[in-house]
């Protein structure tokens, strides 16, 4: 139904129509596609931050057509800010001036990125103002861009600078079509550690991937992403789902491995399946996940119950062994929900659920650096699935258009990008973090 809206205002005599009606005209979004270019136009940078010239030198190594400052009359691809060594909060103006005329210049599907350094707690108020500014105008931003373009941020950790290849690899995969769905969001690299891969399109190449709940949905497109990225990928579900998931497996030439999640054994099972099959475990993708609406007034035990076992404790389980395996450099991302961020009604198990796998993540992030892995988690918003598909229509209708500020729900794909993103050896630097897709819903920060 959305994909029908958003021919219809975006084509012909209904454009026309629907624009003087004032409807709200949902971009088609610029996704990733082989072989299309990294960003689709010249890209200038604005800002005399420490990592404005690094920045450029690098996009200029990535082929890009970069300009330091915006020739009148000339479309941009994207704009990138420099906004790391702002000190006080006057420092913010000169830059945010120079954007406005350049945000104009923006092609459809166009980025804007931040750099800055993360406000921290810290004891110079000044200095926090500053930065935490950055914070609050690049999502103010990206509520005021049109035509599918984003605006996100690159946080770089005090010691942190754009040499660091998981700072290179984060704003490669925010001004790509990769991030599509992720709008008003930071990413924050909090050390040196990541290896770039040989080929951006193959990150994964080499590497044994497991995917849970991977017989439909979001799981489904997580399958074929990784394995798209050059990932030998085994599909895991519920034996009741077994025939979807031989599919799910064919389609992306790994294997199936039938399992409920929540069973005490589940992580020895995965290790010793991807071990005894594939040699090696690298990526686990903790997907799997249920929900049982109701209000909390009516809320029972089974429902309860059943949601933060099969959301959070098969996770926190499966964690604890793989930790005690010590896979050498296991990357594993969970799936968490914009619902544990703001709340939402009638989702009271759901989103404590979801909440819980936010702070495992936080929580666990140091005992992965120990096996020089990471663990991140990502928040979908509003997704075409299944799972969406039984939320009340007129529900689903103000979550896709006037919730985000790309005015749609997003794609599973979308999900997918930003996961094969942080299981990437390139994403190493970025440890216990939660990132959103959620085309910059109105649900949660
Ligand atoms: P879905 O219901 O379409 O698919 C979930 C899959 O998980 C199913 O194939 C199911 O069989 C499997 N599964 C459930 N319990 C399992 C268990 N105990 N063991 C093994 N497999 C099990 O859901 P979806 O929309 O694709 O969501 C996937 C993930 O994304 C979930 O964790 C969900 O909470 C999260 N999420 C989805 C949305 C959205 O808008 N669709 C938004 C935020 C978060």
């Amino acid at each position: 139904m959305t994909n029908q809206y958003q021919k219809l205002v975006n084509t012909g005599l209904t454009k026309k129509i629907a624009k003087q009606l004032g409807l709200p005209r949902p971009a088609v979004l610029r996704r990733h596609a082989a072989g299309a270019p990294l960003v689709p136009g010249p890209v200038v940078v604005l800002g005399d931050g420490a990592s404005a010239q690094p920045t450029a030198d690098l996009l200029l190594g990535w082929g890009l057509d970069v300009l330091r400052h915006l020739p009148p009359g000339r479309m941009v691809g994207a704009v990138v800010v420099a906004y790391d060594d702002v000190a006080r909060p006057g420092d913010l103006a000169d830059v945010a001036l120079n954007l406005g005329p350049a945000v104009k210049s923006l092609v459809p599907g166009g980025r804007v990125v931040s750099i800055s350094r993360p406000a921290g707690d810290g004891k110079d108020p000044e200095l926090a103002a500053a930065r935490q500014g950055v914070d609050g105008l690049m999502r103010s931003l990206g509520r005021e861009l049109r035509g599918g373009a984003t605006a996100n941020g690159l946080l770089l950790a005090e010691g942190v600078d754009m040499g660091a290849p998981s700072a290179q690899a984060a704003l490669r995969f925010l001004l790509s079509g990769r991030s599509a769905y992720v709008d008003g969001q930071f990413l924050e690299v909090s050390d040196g550690r990541g290896k770039l891969p040989e080929d951006w399109e193959k990150p994964l190449a080499g590497k044994v991937a497991v995917v849970t709940g991977a017989a439909r949905g979001i799981g489904a497109s997580i399958a074929a992403t990784l394995a798209r990225d050059g990932a030998t990928v085994v599909a895991v579900d519920v034996p009741a789902a077994g025939s979807a998931l031989a599919r799910v497996a064919n389609d992306v030439r790994g294997t199936a491995l039938q399992l409920d999640v929540t069973r005490a054994d589940a992580g020895h099972l995965i290790i010793e399946h991807a071990t005894q099959r594939h040699g090696r475990l690298d990526i686990v993708v903790h997907n799997a996940g249920i929900t049982r609406d109701k209000l909390l007034a009516n809320m029972d035990e089974g429902r309860w119950k059943s949601v933060i076992a099969v959301n959070t404790e098969s996770q926190l389980r499966m964690n604890q062994a793989f930790l005690a395996a010590g896979l050498p450099g296991l990357r594993v991302v969970s799936l968490a929900s914009t619902s544990g961020i703001a709340g939402n009604r009638g989702q009271t198990n759901y989103a404590a659920s979801k909440g819980g796998v936010m702070g495992m993540v936080r929580a666990s992030s140091a005992a992965f650096a120990d096996i020089d892995g990471g663990i991140n988690a990502v928040a979908p918003g509003f997704i075409e699935t299944e799972m969406t598909a039984r939320v009340p229509v007129a529900t689903r209708a103000v979550a896709r258009m006037v919730m985000p500020s790309l005015m749609q729900g997003g794609l599973p794909v979308d999900v997918a990008e930003a996961i094969s993103f942080l299981a990437s050896d390139a994403a190493a630097g970025v440890n216990g973090e939660t990132l959103r897709v959620c085309g910059q819903s109105l649900i949660g920060r």
